[in-house]
């Protein structure tokens, strides 16, 4: 998409889509006001006539057949002007770049008051691109220019650079799993840390065997693809700086293994990765955005199916840290694939972690689909990601981690079990298996299962990966930044 920051007149742009967001009780005003002039003073009857009032995605589209340069005009509402903020912009900008992308190779120029420019031009790159990857005609194009009246340069480079990672993070969840594998998966992350400038390691089987994964081992042994966990490597803060870790699961594609799930839980289970895309996303931004920290990033990446060899309920593992693990459940997997990546990520001297992870049927049922549950061993961190999940409007509900749901996850045989008592509290008892992983680092745990993956397409976005916590986890990132010059 050609970007660029504008400053002419609406009446200037030789466009397809002249875009204007209005407030709900501005009236026609600002940007409007030539354009109304301009047009006999039409919008100011649409307004007066109730057409239009500027409510938050609020949308009507208007042809100017010959009576200005833009061929189109396109009014959206940002709703009331004291609840601006980067999510309402960024919706209202994706709502009208989705709109537009009916067809492809169209120029836009958006006017939408000032301030909010990056989360704006994010907006306009996730809501042109969908989740039809291999249709042979896509049903929903990008912008091919977008001009964003009274932002700089920078606000374009930065909102490109988030809108585009989110992206990211939306296609790897979307891309099928006969294309996406652990194989696949790391070798995208190998281009994008060459593009990017991230450190990376990419540990194939051998290198596994080597380090004592053998809980994420076993997970991967049902299928002919091999498992792999990857460490990329961001250094914007001192040398002897603990670097906080962003880990995600990398379940490919989720079976269920011998606990086989049915074919209408199984059918999206390609989503099941998106955590591990979600910190992929995370970590271009973060490299493109160079916030003054230390971020690894480790994704373990495993695919689960069934095989003569693969692991069976009453299998006991060992897991990296030592820790024993009776199976009881093998479609309960994420949580030990992540046992391993949680102690490595311990072992590289992280002194935060967050984990994201489409974990638990049982968050959808508590939280609903848009609300990812937070479990924590650390107040203080909790809050931290708290704030910048308030930054960036997406929406954060903590669960409790009371001792009593640990009981749960206690065996008779092994050390931990890894599921507990039936299904009541699935969200937490996962969490508390997590735990046992993370010693005493401060750590969060994000149960993703909920937003990751849309199952209908939104007013702004389409169905399918969502990219969500992508922008809370760049949030983070530097607001960790930022406290640590403080
Ligand atoms: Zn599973």
């Amino acid at each position: 998409m050609h970007l660029v920051a504008c400053s002419e007149s609406p009446l200037e742009q030789e466009v397809d889509f002249l875009v204007l967001g209005i407030h709900s009780e501005e009236g026609v005003a600002g940007p409007m006001l030539e354009v109304d002039h301009e047009l006999g003073g039409a919008l100011r009857r649409l307004w007066e006539n109730g057409d239009f009032s500027g409510k938050s995605m609020e949308a009507q589209l208007l042809a100017l057949p010959g009576l200005m340069k833009a061929r189109f005009l396109l009014l959206v509402g940002l709703g009331p002007k004291d609840e601006r903020s980067d999510e309402r912009v960024m919706k209202v900008a994706a709502m009208a770049a989705k709109k537009m992308g009916d067809q492809g190779g169209r120029k836009a120029a958006f006017y939408f008051g000032s301030g909010n420019v990056a989360a704006g031009i994010c907006g306009a790159f996730i809501g042109g691109h969908g989740q039809d990857l291999c249709r042979t005609e896509s049903s929903l194009h990008p912008l091919a220019e977008l001009r964003w009246h009274g932002g700089s340069d920078e606000d374009c480079q930065q909102g490109r650079d988030l809108g585009e990672s989110v992206n990211l993070t939306r296609r790897l969840v979307n891309l099928p799993p006969n294309h996406i594998y652990p194989e696949s998966v790391a070798r995208e992350m190998q281009q994008l840390a060459d593009e990017v400038g991230l450190g990376i390691e990419i540990w194939d089987e051998d290198r596994l065997v080597e380090e004592n994964c053998q809980a994420l081992l076993a997970v991967a042994r049902g299928s002919v693809r091999k498992p792999r966990l990857v460490i990329l490597n961001y250094k914007g803060g001192a040398e002897d700086q603990a670097p906080v870790a962003l880990v995600g699961k990398g379940v490919t594609f989720d079976s269920g293994g011998y606990s086989l799930k049915p074919s209408d839980g199984m059918k999206d289970m390609k989503c099941d990765m998106a955590g591990a895309a979600t910190v992929i996303g995370a970590m271009r931004a973060i490299a493109l955005r160079k916030p003054q920290v230390n971020v690894i990033g480790l994704v373990g990446l495993v695919e689960n199916l069934v095989s003569g060899d693969a692991y069976k309920l009453g299998d006991v593992l060992k897991s990296r840290n030592g820790k024993t693990i009776e199976i009881l459940n093998t479609d309960a997997e994420g949580r030990v694939v992540l046992a391993d990546v949680l102690d490595v990520a311990v072992e590289r001297g992280a002194d935060r972690i967050v984990d994201l992870a489409t974990l638990t049927g049982a968050c959808l049922v508590a939280l609903g689909m848009d609300v990812a549950g937070i479990m924590t061993n650390h107040a203080d961190w909790c809050q931290s990601i708290q704030n910048a999940a308030a930054q960036t409007g997406e929406q954060v509900w903590e669960l409790p981690m009371f001792p009593e749901f640990g009981e749960q996850v206690q065996s008779k045989v092994a050390d931990i079990k890894n599921v507990g008592n039936g299904r009541w509290g699935g969200a937490i008892t996962a969490a508390k298996f997590l735990e046992e992983f993370v010693r005493e680092t401060p750590w969060v745990h994000i149960d993703i299962a909920g937003p990751a993956y849309l199952d209908s397409e939104k007013a702004w976005i389409d169905a399918g990966g969502s990219g969500a916590f992508v922008r809370t986890l760049v949030q983070l990132v530097e607001n960790c930044a930022s406290e640590a010059k403080a």
